[in-house]
C-alpha cells in the first residue's frame, strides 16, 4: 500500500529550516515526496495575526502555534515587507530538485492568496501563478511539474488559468479519488490528486488525539482499497513534530506502507472520473475549503 507524501512549504522559516530537516528524514528512509514550494514573499506573519480572534484563539493555543510556527513566523510580514524566500534560499529549493523530489506550485504570496482569493480577477490569479512558476523555474532549472494551492483554496477561476501551464496535475482540495475537475460542463486537462488525510493543525488536540497518540490515529484513518494523501507542512513535521514524522514513517515500515511523490499515482493505470469542486467546510479548519463532490 503506498501514500503519497505531499509536502507544504509556507514560510520563510519553514524552507531554511524544515525542508532541509525533512529531507534527512526522507533520505533517512530512502523516500521521495512532492514538495510544495511558496516562492515570493513571506507575509504570513500577517495571516497569523488576523487569527488572533477568539474562535482562533482556543486553536492557536490548543495546537500551541506560537511553539508550532516560532514566533518570527508569527512576526513576518506584520511590520516589515515579508523577505523573498525563494530570492534568498534558492540553493535550499535547488537542493530538494537536485535530490529527485518532485518540484511543484504552492504559491507566490501564501497570505494574500488565502485571503484575497474570493476577489481575485483571472488576471490577478494567472499573474501569482505565473511569478511563483517563472521564478521556480529559475531557481531549479525545470519547470514546476505540479501545483497545490494554498491552505485548499482553488475556484473555478484558478482550474481555468492552471489550463495555460503544463502541469501533469494539481492537488487543490480535500476528496477521495484522482479526478478531472469539471468547469461549466468542460473537462479540464489537468488531473486532480486530492489530499485525503487531515492535517496535523486540524485533529491535535481534538476527539482525544494527542502527540501521543497522533501517528496511530492517522494510521487508522488509511483505506487499504482507495487513494491515500498526507499533507505535512515544513514548519510543523520539519521542525517542531520532525520527530514524531520520523517515527511515523519508521513505523509505516513495519505495516508494509510504502510512500511516493503524487504524481508516481499517474503512472499506474487507474481510473480517472470527473467531479466537481466545490467550496465547503471541515472540522478544524476555520472558513471555507475546495473539495470533490
Ligand atoms: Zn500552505
Amino acid at each position: 500500500m503506498k501514500i503519497g507524501l505531499r509536502i507544504d512549504v509556507d514560510t520563510f522559516r519553514g524552507t531554511k529550516t524544515g525542508v532541509p530537516n525533512l529531507c534527512k528524514i526522507l533520505a533517512k528512509h530512502n523516500l521521495n515526496a512532492s514538495f510544495f514550494f511558496s516562492i515570493g514573499p513571506d507575509n504570513m506573519g500577517r495571516h497569523l495575526w488576523r487569527l488572533l480572534r477568539p474562535a482562533f484563539f482556543a486553536k492557536m493555543l490548543r495546537s500551541k502555534a506560537a511553539d508550532l510556527y516560532g514566533w518570527d513566523i508569527l512576526l513576518k510580514g506584520t511590520f516589515f515587507p515579508g523577505p523573498l524566500i525563494g530570492k534568498r534560499l534558492a540553493d535550499v529549493i535547488a537542493d530538494v530538485s537536485n535530490k529527485g523530489h518532485e518540484i511543484g506550485l504552492h504559491a507566490w504570496d501564501h497570505y494574500h492568496w488565502q485571503t484575497h482569493i474570493d476577489t481575485m480577477d483571472r488576471q490577478t490569479i494567472g499573474r501569482s501563478l505565473e511569478k511563483g512558476y517563472d521564478q521556480l523555474m529559475l531557481i531549479t532549472g525545470k519547470a514546476p511539474v505540479c501545483s497545490a494551492v494554498p491552505a485548499w483554496k482553488c475556484n473555478n477561476k484558478v482550474l481555468l488559468e492552471k489550463e495555460r501551464f503544463h502541469f501533469n496535475y494539481n492537488s487543490d482540495c480535500r476528496g477521495r479519488s484522482i479526478f478531472y475537475p469539471v468547469v461549466g460542463g468542460k473537462k479540464m486537462s489537468q488531473p486532480q490528486i486530492p489530499v485525503t488525510l487531515p492535517t496535523y493543525d486540524e485533529v491535535i488536540g481534538h476527539k482525544g488525539v494527542s502527540a501521543e497518540n497522533y501517528n496511530d490515529y492517522i494510521f487508522s484513518l488509511i483505506k487499504p482499497e482507495e487513494l491515500n494523501v498526507l499533507t505535512v507542512h515544513a514548519e510543523v513535521e520539519g521542525i517542531f513534530c520532525a520527530e514524531m514524522f520520523d517515527q511515523f514513517l519508521k513505523k509505516a515500515q513495519t505495516k508494509e506502507i510504502s510512500f511516493g511523490p503524487l504524481g508516481s499515482f499517474l503512472h499506474g493505470n487507474i481510473p480517472v472520473g470527473k467531479s466537481s469542486i466545490e467550496p465547503g467546510k471541515i472540522s478544524g479548519r476555520d472558513g471555507w475549503i475546495s473539495i470533490q463532490v
